[in-house]
């Protein structure tokens, strides 16, 4: 079983309203894709690992990353899923059809080794792949344009989807190619493979597996990391 291993890390993180983009504030002393490479890195089953960077990036060479030789960077597109779509196609040469192919956020720093060795435990003979994700714990609202609620989702059977997501090679290819195709954009890969069709497997993973979106979640992330060290 060959496993490759894709980082999207083109995006600008508007939403943090930060001068460089989140992915390189400073995370308990690195940057915070150091710490998220580092726990993809620590996985020996897994092949190369593609990060997906900015053309107009000016960090990522001064970082120094690309010394450890499973790591490749490559340049992603305008959206997320394009980024992936732009690894998988960089891959392809390599990749077989049936291989995995594992896709984390690179601002999602806190992931535990434990709940990615899970995930492929849990997927071992599922033919789509799945992802990390967990059961939501608020009551769900659906909202128009000027937030006022239109609908209240059941929250039975309503999970968070978060990254690692893991997918055969082929599959996801193909899913994501499709939704190039389309006028419409997705933003995870599980929901580009249910468009074709296939039911992704969700896995429990630990809520702690957040992704870096706003100012405040830093310091919350640096409080888990610093949990996570002392257990
Ligand atoms: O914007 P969001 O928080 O959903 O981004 C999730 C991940 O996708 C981040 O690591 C970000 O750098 C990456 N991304 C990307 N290409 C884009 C937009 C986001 O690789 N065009």
């Amino acid at each position: 079983m060959t496993i490759w291993a894709i980082v999207p890390a083109a995006g600008i993180g508007r939403r943090m309203r930060a001068k460089v983009p989140k992915q390189y504030l400073n995370l308990n002393g690195r940057p915070i894709i150091e710490t998220s490479l580092a726990r993809i890195g620590s996985l020996n089953y897994v092949r190369q690992i593609a990060v997906m960077i900015n053309p107009d990036d000016t960090v990522w060479p001064t970082l120094g990353l690309e010394k450890n030789p499973k790591i490749v960077c490559q340049f992603g597109g305008e959206n997320r899923y394009q980024s992936v779509l732009y690894g998988l196609r960089y891959l392809k040469s390599q990749a077989q059809d049936d291989d995995w192919v594992l896709v984390h956020d690179a601002a999602r720093p806190c992931v535990r080794r434990k709940d990615i060795d899970n995930l492929f435990e849990q997927i071992a003979d599922h033919p789509v792949g799945g992802l990390l994700g967990a059961p939501v714990d608020n009551t769900m609202k659906l909202v128009d344009e000027s937030q006022e609620i239109v609908a209240t989702v059941d929250r039975v059977n309503v999970w968070s989807a978060f990254t690692p997501q893991a997918f055969r090679f082929r599959l996801l290819l193909d899913a994501l190619e499709a939704v190039d195709k389309s006028e419409k954009t997705v933003t995870d890969e599980a929901t580009a493979v249910e468009g074709l069709g296939h039911r992704p497997k969700m896995v429990l993973g630990n809520r702690d597996n957040i992704k870096i979106t706003h100012p405040d979640d830093l310091g919350l992330a640096a409080q888990i990391l610093s949990a996570q060290a002392m257990e």
